[in-house]
């Protein structure tokens, strides 16, 4: 499942093929995402419309037009987007293409169809902030996320750390797997109360969150040049994890072999040395 830097490189990826770009034609393939495509909507508000900017909150890219319209797309578990001659026939799982003033077509495909597809007229769209994002907290990489938010955010709760990290109306955008890594960087037991932590351990997790993500948003960086060369096989970019589903393997700081724990149902991982 891509988490936040799969989609922040597939955003980095997108935007200098998209920006500038007029959509000229939409097409779709007729079956819904885990929401229904809004495809009124899109003809409406997208279509015969230039892409101004394109971006990233939390997992979702919001490609926004000359109008103020905004288009919201979710990868779900298997969505992938990429760039295509439109003489090039569509293939299972196409759900969705948007065709551009260059002769290419972006094109979604989602074998799993988890992914969504939101769009936001001019004016829902300048608020989405206040509407669509009400709930989820603020970036890893914005001022907002800092120390003291957790801190307060954190109060009077008891729940383990992991737990309140993939939280998204905590910070967004932390899934299962860098919510391990985040915790093994900043030396902190996934299993630890919130309501035990010292403003050192949370200042350390606000600066180990940072470099965590973007160090796997640097490892991602090398493949976006294969969006234009239609390699539908390509994956997800790999990250070399240092704890996640290594259980038993050796610690890269100590040697002492990785532990597992379920916490919140989720599978977790320690270190049972380096982290306290
Ligand atoms: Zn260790």
């Amino acid at each position: 499942m891509p988490e936040l830097p799969e989609v922040e490189v597939v955003c980095q990826g997108l935007r200098p093929h998209l920006m500038g770009r007029k959509i000229v034609q939409i097409r779709h393939s007729g079956m819904d995402l885990r929401t229904q495509i809004p495809i009124a909507d899109m003809f409406r508000h997208i279509l015969s419309r230039t892409v101004v900017d394109v971006a990233r909150r939390a997992k979702y890219l919001i490609i926004t037009m000359d109008n103020g319209a905004r288009m919201l797309i979710h990868l779900g578990m298997t969505g992938r987007l990429g760039f295509f001659p439109i003489e090039m026939p569509a293939v299972r799982h196409d759900h969705v293409s948007l065709q551009l003033d260059n002769d290419l077509d972006l094109r979604l495909n989602d074998s799993r169809r988890f992914g969504a597809i939101h769009v936001f007229s001019g004016e829902e769209g300048a608020d989405l902030e206040q509407t669509f994002f009400k709930a989820i907290g603020p970036e890893p990489f914005s001022p907002a996320f800092s120390a003291r938010y957790l801190i307060e955010k954190a109060a009077g709760k008891k729940q383990p750390v992991k737990v309140f990290l993939m939280t998204t109306t905590t910070v967004a955008g932390i899934g299962n797997i860098y919510a391990n890594e985040i915790l093994f960087a900043a030396r902190i037991r996934p299993t630890r109360s919130v309501a035990s932590l010292s403003p050192a351990a949370w200042s350390r997790i606000v600066l180990q969150t940072r470099l965590v993500l973007q160090h796997a948003v640097d490892c991602g960086g090398s493949t976006i040049s294969d969006y234009l060369n239609a390699d539908r096989q390509r994956g997800f970019f790999q990250v070399h994890f240092k704890v996640y589903d290594r259980q038993g393997e050796p610690c890269t700081t100590c040697r002492r072999p990785i532990e597992k724990v379920k916490i919140g149902g989720r599978a977790s991982y320690f270190c049972p040395k380096c982290q306290k």
